[in-house]
């Protein structure tokens, strides 16, 4: 070629063959094997005097296959999956950014990596440095004062955080019953309300997609514990009122708790701990580009104000002299939430990642996942309805308004994005918004593939007025076409039977 090819003129997709696959039980066949041991050099011991009852002598069915005959069928497995090294994945609220390499490097370092939990503290001092410089940055991006980093996932992370509210009116001698929590809330907000004793109480969001204020006033009383809000909101709007609003909670004695699983919108930028936030999580593997899918582990740390820190879960890191140590001998703590010290590997990639953006790095992180987001926003607002016009933060949630008049909804729309090469968006959520398509594209994506995803949402939008049916029946090009989700769910198939 003489002429270079613009890259967007190539599209984003083509067929490409990819081969069946059985199961390994399908494929087995006796006395194959991806192993061969060395004879045996010291005397054989009876397992079943080693393990008693616990012995089993049938082990039931396993495969047994060739070692290549493993690593192709899990590469070829690997291959049929979506993810973010392949491409853009715009799920809304989840913030699914690129897992930078160097994390993973810092991560497989020996000295880290074959760290173990009972190792005594004195040959650990390298391991607890980086707890405490963690703890440190991301006290410093939220502005509060105490963080325990031992939760393992958002959810859990709320869970912990209401556990210290919960204890700190407790110590009062002041058990209050109820949680406030906005229409606009995850999921995850009035579940881990309810999990821990309080009755959920839900607010109305006003025209702008923001917790009303004078409603707030109205409800919040004595037996008020907590407000649980989400900010920016899950429609990427940020609460302009949260001043207010915390000085509503506070004047009451209750106290405001704030999902920080939206961090990418604020990192570098405001600090919960400055506009009267008093307990909150992160997500470390959404904003601090800790690995996200494969089902995890995740990381899910609680900074709190100095009134919730005599309550944070056991141990405590502390200086014992010139060392780091942990601090068991805590009267007031809500005890545990996790064996050990939490998922220790997200801890070195989350640090890794904040050290190698520094401060400028951070916040240049935010302004661009922010930019990115309002530049989908604005290439798509004159074909996809904007149930919200507030100014967007991190994502933008649209409705499928318009082309529900064609009898297409917000979920036949994802699954034709599938055939243009993209993980579909958040699907009906936030609830507030009927048929909603949230969209959250994060500072990773550069701007030829916003545009790839641009002209494929645009070409989408034409489809839906020319040949509804082609949208309807979507995905095409994929290995299995339209699930009957509802089946699915109801009567899921999760085991593989031998005949
Ligand atoms: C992702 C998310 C959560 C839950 O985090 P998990 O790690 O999935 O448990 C809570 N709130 C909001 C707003 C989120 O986006």
């Amino acid at each position: 070629m003489t002429e270079a090819t613009p890259r967007t003129t190539l599209g984003k997709v083509r067929a490409h063959q990819t081969q069946n696959e059985g199961l390994l039980f399908e494929k087995s066949s006796p006395g194959k094997r991806a192993y061969k041991l060395p004879p045996l050099d010291v005397p054989e011991v009876n397992p079943g005097a080693l393990l008693g009852e616990s012995h089993r002598e049938d082990t039931g069915a396993l495969p047994e296959l060739s070692e290549i005959e493993i690593i192709r069928h899990f590469t070829r497995l690997s291959t049929w999956n979506y993810a973010i090294d392949l491409g853009m994945y715009p799920l809304g609220s989840c913030t699914m950014k690129y897992n930078p390499r160097v994390n993973e490097f810092v991560s497989r370092i020996e000295g880290l990596a074959e760290a173990h939990p009972y190792q005594p503290e004195s040959l650990s001092q390298g391991s607890l440095a980086i707890v405490e410089l963690l703890q440190k940055c991301l006290i410093e991006i939220t502005g509060m004062d105490a963080i325990t980093l031992q939760p393992a996932a958002g959810a859990h992370g709320e869970f912990t955080g209401i556990l210290l509210v919960r204890a700190y009116h407790e110590s009062k001698g002041n058990p209050r019953r109820k949680v406030l929590v906005p229409d606009s809330a995850h999921g995850t907000n009035p579940a881990t309300a309810a999990v821990c004793g309080y009755q959920v109480q839900n607010i109305k969001s006003n025209a702008l997609g923001m917790v009303d204020v004078d409603e707030l006033a109205k409800v919040v009383d004595e037996d008020t514990a907590a407000l649980m809000l989400t900010n920016p909101s899950t429609i990427g709007v940020f609460e302009s009122e949260i001043h207010k609003i915390a000085d509503i909670l506070h004047a009451k004695g209750a106290l405001l708790y704030m999902d920080g699983a939206n961090m990418n919108a604020l990192c570098g930028r405001a600090r919960p701990g400055d506009f009267g936030v008093d307990v909150m999580h992160l997500n470390l593997h959404k904003t601090f580009s800790t690995p996200h899918g494969g089902g995890g582990p995740g990381s899910g740390p609680v900074a709190c104000k100095a009134i919730l820190e005599p309550f944070l879960p056991t141990p405590v890191l502390v200086r014992k002299g010139d060392a780091l140590g942990w601090n068991f001998d805590r009267p007031q703590t809500v005890g545990r939430v996790r064996a050990y010290y939490g998922n220790y590997g997200m801890f070195i990639r989350a640090l890794a990642y904040i050290l190698a953006n520094g401060p400028d790095g951070l916040r240049q992180t935010t302004e661009d996942a922010v930019l990115n987001a309002n530049y989908i926003r604005k290439n798509l607002e004159d074909l996809y309805e904007l149930p919200y016009t507030t100014a967007s933060m991190h994502e933008v949630v649209f409705s499928d308004k318009r082309q529900a008049a064609k009898g297409i909804r917000t979920g036949d729309i994802a699954k034709r994005l599938i055939d243009y090469g993209f993980h579909p968006y958040t699907v009906s959520f936030p609830l507030i918004v009927s048929g909603a398509l949230m969209i959250e594209p994060t500072e990773s994506e550069s701007r030829e593939e916003l545009d790839l995803f641009i002209d494929a949402m645009r070409a989408i939008a034409k489809e839906v007025e020319e040949n509804p049916d082609l949208v309807k029946h979507a995905p095409h090009s994929t290995r299995v076409s339209r699930l009957d989700e509802v089946t699915a769910a109801r009567k899921p198939v999760l085991r593989w039977k031998p005949q």
